[in-house]
């Protein structure tokens, strides 16, 4: 038996078709055009190539990106106040600061900064908090995109039982919280693994769903999924052969039911769930002036 391949491109792209349309739709009835502040501030090379494809998301959803390049040298204080500037700027319904960012600034002074209605990287402290209550503006974006590659493949979320491998604030803390919520698509029983964990194998073999997001190349191989099993591999490697997730893709594509490819399946979906947190910023805008 091979695996299905979860297509996050295809996905994505479907989910980038229907945002356009959304904010058309919202620019046609108001006038708002979602607008989107990307804050760069170094010249690392990863972060260049970030910034310049969440810039063509935007343009191509219909979204308006203003780009802030900083150079590597930019203090904390000024940083701390464009923040502050784009909070006020009524033009501006999202920011997001490209992480990481230069040694001199502190990463949670200036994400704590961001006025939380515009977080839509979902990463402030309130933000963080109504995604724990059940009661969510923004969910961070990758998380997010995790759970609708879930839906969208048709896996069954409700009573399946997930393990998260990997437990940053980032992707393991977040997904694992997302998918335990008594809601639409979650109400799985959860549970997270870490380094600290005993046995791993012991639970990444009893989960329908397997999510993976601890950064090492081929951590999981075939022999540790349960046969059927949806498996997510969020991990990014850069090989000297290429990229490649954090599943041994050609051993667990024979017991896996689905899998996602890297690249191809969470990477797409990340850029996209940001769109979708931009418009719904707007649209908040949009009920903020009545
Ligand atoms: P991270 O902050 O480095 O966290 C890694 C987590 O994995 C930690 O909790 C760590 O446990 C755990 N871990 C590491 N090795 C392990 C092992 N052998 N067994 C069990 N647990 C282990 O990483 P992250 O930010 O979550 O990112 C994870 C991966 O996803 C990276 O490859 C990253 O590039 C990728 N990523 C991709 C996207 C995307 O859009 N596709 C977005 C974000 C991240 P401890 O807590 O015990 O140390």
């Amino acid at each position: 038996m091979t695996a299905q391949i979860i297509d996050g491109k295809g996905i994505a792209r479907q989910i980038q078709a229907e945002i356009k349309t959304e904010v058309a739709e919202l620019k046609a009835r108001s006038g708002i055009v979602p607008g989107l502040a990307v804050v760069l501030v170094g010249e690392d090379p990863g972060s260049q190539v970030y910034v310049k494809n969440k810039g063509i998301a935007c343009q191509k959803a219909g979204i308006n990106s203003l780009e802030f390049r900083k150079p590597a040298d930019f203090s904390e204080s000024e940083l701390l106040k464009l923040i502050q500037e784009l909070n006020r700027n009524p033009e501006v319904d999202g920011i997001l600061v490209q992480l990481p960012l230069p040694k001199q600034i502190k990463e949670t002074s200036v994400l704590y900064a961001i006025d939380p209605d515009k977080d839509v990287d979902g990463f402030h402290p309130v933000n963080v908090g109504r995604m724990m209550i059940g009661e969510p503006i923004y969910l961070p974006c990758t998380p997010a995109g995790i759970q609708e590659l879930l839906v969208r493949s048709g896996t069954p979320i409700e009573g399946a039982n997930v393990v998260v491998v990997g437990r940053s604030n980032l992707v393991g803390k977040p997904i694992a919280m997302i998918l335990v919520q008594k809601a639409k698509n979650a109400n799985a029983t959860v549970t997270i693994c870490h380094t600290k964990t005993r046995n791993m194998e012991g639970f990444t073999k009893e989960a329908d769903i397997l999510i993976v997001a601890v950064g090492k190349p081929k951590a999981i191989s075939g022999d540790m999924i349960k046969p059927g099993a949806t498996v997510i591999d969020v991990g990014v490697n850069r090989l000297p052969t290429g990229l490649c997730g954090d599943v041994d893709f050609e051993s667990a594509k024979n017991v896996a039911g689905k899998i996602t490819p890297v690249p191809g399946g969470v990477g797409p979906m990340t850029i996209t769930m940001l769109l979708k947190n931009t418009l719904r910023a707007a649209r908040l805008r949009l009920e903020k002036k009545g």
